[in-house]
């Protein structure tokens, strides 16, 4: 049985790599749903939008019914069908996890301006905060939180967001999860992306990365220094590019 006949998981973030090329969009589309009909291919969408963000954008543009739905840059996971996110993966986010002491150190920076409340989440603190700033409030973060014990990571992303994480929660570690969950290989996983927080996927243990051709700096650099031949740079911007990587791996046919 040749590659292209066998199912593979598909992970992609949303903003600017799925979406963002309506035309394009729609052949990714069709060629996925066909996959997934035939050979049980898995869908997967990885976003930092929360619920209520997401559920905005499917008014916006056409998007297939994931399989699962990780949201909130890696902290819920929602799979297909069910209401309640998965309390598999709410019980991986709790140790060490303090929100409220983050939260409190976090507020001692007048430099990080906080989100709406429907962007914070159990497992996720965040702010906005611009590009110049950010580099001497960054290191700084870091250093309070370590102080203070706390096991966190922070993502900065698109010159404007901040997300405050348990250490052991990303897209990256959500990957991971999925894997398992699945039963799907490294070498059958494929991640999407375009910007900062897209690098934890990369990142994560074992699958083929896809770059999308208007990745942003951030990722760009990544790419430059750190990828490895699991990782492809497509020409193509967003879902043109996802289907550029998809060709160049086997994936499709
Ligand atoms: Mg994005």
């Amino acid at each position: 049985m040749s590659q292209p006949q066998s199912p593979f998981m598909f992970i992609t973030d949303l903003d600017h790599t799925l979406v963002g090329d309506n035309n394009a969009l729609a052949e990714l589309n069709q060629q996925l749903q066909q996959h997934r009909q035939t050979h049980g291919t898995v869908i997967v969408y990885s976003t930092g939008r929360s619920l209520t963000l997401y559920r905005q954008l499917l008014t916006e543009v056409d998007l297939l019914e994931p399989d699962f739905l990780v949201l909130s840059v890696g902290t819920v996971i929602y799979s297909k069908g069910s209401e309640t996110p998965s309390q598999d993966w709410i019980d991986y986010l709790s140790p060490d996890w303090d929100r409220t002491k983050v939260v409190a150190i976090a507020q001692s920076f007048p430099a990080l301006t906080p989100q709406p409340e429907s962007e914070q989440t159990q497992f996720k603190a965040s702010y906005v905060i611009d590009g110049e700033a950010a580099q001497t409030v960054l290191p700084q973060l870091e250093t309070a939180l370590r102080t203070a014990q706390l096991d966190t990571q922070i993502i900065y992303s698109s010159a404007q967001d901040l997300d405050i994480l348990p250490r052991r929660g990303n897209k990256g570690a959500a990957v991971a999860f999925l894997q398992e969950q699945v039963g799907m290989s490294g070498d059958r996983t494929v991640v999407c992306g375009d910007s900062g927080n897209d690098i934890a996927m990369f990142e994560a243990a074992a699958a083929k990365g896809i770059v999308v051709g208007n990745a942003k700096p951030e990722l760009r650099g990544w790419y430059t220094n750190q990828a490895t031949a699991e990782t492809y740079l497509a020409d193509a911007h967003c879902a043109g590019g996802i289907l550029e990587g998809l060709l160049h791996f086997k994936f499709l046919d």
